[in-house]
């Protein structure tokens, strides 16, 4: 038998949790797969997309080039945009689209005399976040620069927001204020909604979205009924089971004693894996269907779940540690955490690929 552990990955619902976000947004929406897919794998996701998505995007160059590589023909936008020259002429070749942020990118572009109007660029502006981008008042020269080069094509007006997920939070009203004033009078598109404006802020509609985490279907504000579905559904079995007596110590570093007879099962998957191992004792988990909780603490390979109020599961039984009927959201609140981490960080396991034709 080969180990158990594995990440089912429904691509029905990422194409549903996509034409939801592009719905919502009211026009075209890049779908961000960055991080191979927040954990999904990016090319396969890309595929499953392919006939309905507007475009991709990405954090860097090379992961947009393994999608190239794999066929995907699609727009690709590189959200760092480039970081060398090498760079640049590579996105160039292969009609990637670039955001840029910083005066330096633009140099790049004023230097490499690539050909007339050959780049698709996405100027990114600092509206509040003060992490990237052109602060408010250098982006009229960052424009003009820009559109004088003769190497770009079209300019687009984008931005990022801090506190999207945060429904009727002030900073994003502002962020939203800051950017309408900076590009009024600027020709281009704009971008602006990721995942949690997306849901939360119709002001936010513009003529590109950039959802990311709403397509896996984890709701950045947990809590909110918002039709997703959960794409991943990562499962294991349980491969032993063993009876604790009262004061028995389960586990690395005891965490766990028991207070009366436990009966705990061993489930084949732990944080090499990407199961966080800052998930405590009580962390739900779903075992033939029934919900139990996480005891003692994850080790790398194998952790342990509590079964004393389950006589009917045993060696065999089907762990859900996320998806359908554990919410990502739960376990991630649990460590500590957010969805994305978790997501992203799935490794190890295979990925099981389901209704890939619609
Ligand atoms: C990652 C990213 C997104 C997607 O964010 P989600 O919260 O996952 O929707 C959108 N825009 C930019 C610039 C990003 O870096």
């Amino acid at each position: 038998m080969t180990r158990p552990a594995r990440a089912l990955i429904d691509l029905g619902a990422l194409r549903h949790n996509y034409q939801l976000a592009r719905r919502l947004q009211g026009g075209r929406a890049l779908a961000v797969i960055k991080a191979n897919a927040y954990g999904h794998g990016a090319t396969r996701c890309a595929m499953a997309l392919a006939d309905i998505a507007d475009g991709y995007a990405v954090a860097f160059a090379q992961e947009a080039i393994e999608l190239r590589a794999s066929g995907i023909s699609g727009p690709i936008l590189l959200l760092e945009g480039c970081f060398d020259d090498d760079e640049l002429l590579q996105a160039q070749q292969l009609g990637l689209w670039i955001v840029v942020h910083q005066s330096e990118q633009i140099s790049m572009i004023e230097r490499l005399r690539l050909t007339p109007r050959s780049l698709t660029v996405w100027l990114k502006i600092n509206t509040g976040m003060h992490r990237a981008g052109f602060d408010p008042a250098e982006v009229k020269a960052a424009h003009a620069r820009l559109k004088n080069c003769g190497s770009v094509d079209s300019i687009t007006h984008m931005t990022h927001f801090a506190r999207s997920d945060e429904p009727d939070h002030d900073a994003t009203t502002q962020q939203l204020h800051t950017f309408d004033q900076t590009v009024a009078g600027l020709p281009g598109e704009q971008s602006v909604a990721n995942s949690g404006a997306v849901l939360a802020w119709p002001g936010a509609r513009r003529d590109w979205a950039r959802p990311g985490i709403v397509l896996y279907g984890a709701d950045p504000m947990p809590g909110e009924s918002s039709g997703l579905v959960p794409v991943m559904s990562l499962q294991s079995r349980i491969f032993n089971v063993r009876m604790l007596q009262s004061g028995d110590a389960l586990g690395y570093g005891a965490t766990f004693i028991a207070d009366k007879p436990t009966r705990v099962g061993l489930v084949a998957i732990g944080y090499a894996d990407g199961y966080p191992r800052s998930a405590p004792t009580g962390t739900p988990v779903m075992i033939d269907g029934r919900l139990s909780r996480t005891i003692g603490r994850v080790s790398m390979d194998m952790m342990t779940v509590d079964l004393t109020d389950l006589p009917q599961t045993g060696v065999g039984s089907e762990v859900e540690l996320w998806g359908r009927n554990i919410s990502v959201n739960r376990v991630a609140q649990a460590a500590g955490t957010i969805s994305y981490e978790l997501l992203c960080n799935v490794k190890r396991v295979p990925r099981v690929y389901t209704n890939e034709t619609p």
